[in-house]
């Protein structure tokens, strides 16, 4: 196949260039997708127990290289490698339990057909979509995209995958594994390139897109896709808060809540962003802030506790929201503008914000966090349903946490722990507002790659019927005396 054109990735750290990589072309991608409708009979043939053979022969394979995989993924994003291995591990635990639980999940269901249509069979069916289309970003490229990969494959779909620019080497090396143990190249394959590569795969006729990165390019993406009808799933950015009552173990509370923030050098897009801490705990609060956060700086692999913006261009955006957080009255307690040293960001934390800062409002994807005092956990609910986004939250208290979650307009609330979500698998994974739409993870997570078939079978005929030109008068009163009768509304 003849490849127009090609682009390099980089090692973070330095700036030099690790691997070339072929940009595809728009017809070359219509290509791949068409070996992928090619390749699904036989992948839906195997049935259940024949994918997931294969799927947990992939899983042992990338828990017995992670040492191979994990290096390839510090190398693109410049992150530590203990922090890939975790990473790679959760990715692994989602792609056995989709494995194993897709058969149950998927199982037909049987429905009461309601007494008028006492007659009939209501079945609903579940069928895999088809060719599902993923792209992804480039902060935690195995997880993130496995998240939709591991679930729509073990539906019975095959996989088109676009990864990010910056971690093209991870995605390759996903497909190529893939392939060694299935021995079905065209099962699931890796298509490198550019944002025009991502937009050629949204405009393919791939049956569904799973897409996970930022809330503007989400909706380019679903734009693209409503021009063919393909359903999209919008994993996206947020904003992520941290609720801390009086009640809550401030230690563990701050520990956890800097970890969220600053690993993965902030670029996590379930990672704590702000917090709101209730008055009569936030001074001590803050001072186990600082007590973390001065143990804590960026380096190479192996040297710092989170590494560089993997990004360049994220470095402008972080900056610009300090700026922003300063200009708008925002008091720093740790850090400052000068924390920005490219392409490592030391950490910064700010108290007293404005809420309509750009740094309150917008998602800075950097290690920055945003600490506000507010009078109860009632404020604390408000201000953080007050956000554009709707990602995940954590909440931190001993007797409050579940009254707490249940008021918060987000997608996953983790209660006295952080992220924890992302790491059960059984449960599913998404946001609502600006930080998209559809769920992976969990039985949803397999749901969201099926359609449902509804199947309705007369088990036997009965004298009167309504579904021809014979009906007469007198079947009308019937079935309205029946329908008035069935629901109780006599007189
Ligand atoms: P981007 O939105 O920049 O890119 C995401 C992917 O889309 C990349 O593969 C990119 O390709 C591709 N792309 C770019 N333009 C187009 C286009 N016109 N049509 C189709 N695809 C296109 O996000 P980032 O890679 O910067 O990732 C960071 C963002 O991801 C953050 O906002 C973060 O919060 C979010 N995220 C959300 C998660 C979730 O589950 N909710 C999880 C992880 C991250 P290319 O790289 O080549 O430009």
């Amino acid at each position: 196949m003849a490849i127009a054109k090609s682009f390099d990735s980089y090692y973070p750290v330095t700036g030099e260039s690790i691997g070339t990589y072929p940009i595809w072309t728009e017809g070359q991608v219509r290509e791949a997708v068409a070996h992928a409708r090619s390749a699904s009979a036989a992948w839906q043939e195997l049935g259940f127990s024949g994918r997931k053979k294969i799927l947990l022969r992939w899983s042992k394979l990338l828990i017995n290289r992670i040492d191979e995989c994990t290096s390839l993924i510090s190398l693109e994003t410049g992150k530590p490698v203990s922090d890939a291995k975790l990473e790679a591990v959760l990715a692994i635990s989602h792609l056995s339990w989709a494995a194993r639980h897709a058969r149950d999940v998927m199982r037909t269901s049987h429905r009461s057909p309601g007494a008028v249509m006492a007659n009939m069979s209501a079945t609903v069916e579940r069928s895999p979509v088809g060719v599902v289309g993923v792209i992804g970003p480039w902060n935690y490229p195995i997880f993130t995209p496995m998240g939709s990969i591991s679930y729509a494959l073990a539906a019975g779909n095959t996989i088109v995958f676009k990864p990010s620019e910056y971690t093209p080497g991870v995605g390759m090396w996903l497909a190529q594994t893939f392939a060694e143990v299935s021995g079905l190249p065209d099962v699931f394959q890796c298509v490198t390139g550019l944002g025009k590569t991502g937009q050629a795969l949204c405009e393919s006729g791939v049956d569904k897109l799973a897409f996970t990165g930022s809330t503007n390019t989400a909706k380019i993406v679903a734009a693209t896709c409503a021009k063919t009808m393909t359903p999209v799933v919008l994993e996206c950015g947020g904003k992520d808060p941290v609720i801390v009552a009086a009640d809550a173990d401030l230690k563990r509370a701050a520990e956890n809540t800097i970890w969220s923030a600053m690993s993965n050098a902030g670029q996590t897009c379930i990672g704590a962003e702000r917090v709101y801490v209730v008055d009569s705990v936030a001074d001590k609060f803050i001072s186990h802030l600082l007590e973390v956060v001065v143990t804590i700086s960026p380096g190479a692999p192996g040297v710092g506790n989170y590494g560089p913006s993997t990004m360049p261009k994220q470095i402008e955006v972080i900056e610009s929201h300090i700026k922003a957080a300063i200009k708008s009255g925002g008091r720093l307690i740790y850090g400052s503008a000068k924390s920005v040293k490219a392409p490592y960001v030391s950490p910064v934390i700010f108290t007293d914000l404005p809420e309509d800062s750009l740094a309150m409002t917008d998602e800075t994807f950097g290690p920055t966090l945003a600490v506000n005092r507010v009078k109860n956990t009632d404020e604390a609910i408000r201000l953080s349903n007050a956000s554009k986004y709707g990602l995940g939250a954590s909440v931190w208290s001993k007797r409050k946490g579940k009254q707490i979650a249940s008021q918060l307009h987000c997608g996953m609330v983790a209660i006295n722990s952080t992220i924890s979500f992302a790491a059960v698998a059984s449960v599913p994974f998404g946001g609502v507002k600006d930080s998209g739409y559809g769920r992976i993870h969990g039985p949803e997570g397999i749901l969201e790659f099926t359609y449902p078939r509804t199947v309705v079978r007369a088990r036997f005929q009965l004298p009167v019927s309504f579904t021809n030109f014979k009906r007469t008068a007198g079947n009308d009163k019937l079935i309205i005396f029946l329908t008035k009768f069935l629901n109780g509304r006599f007189g």
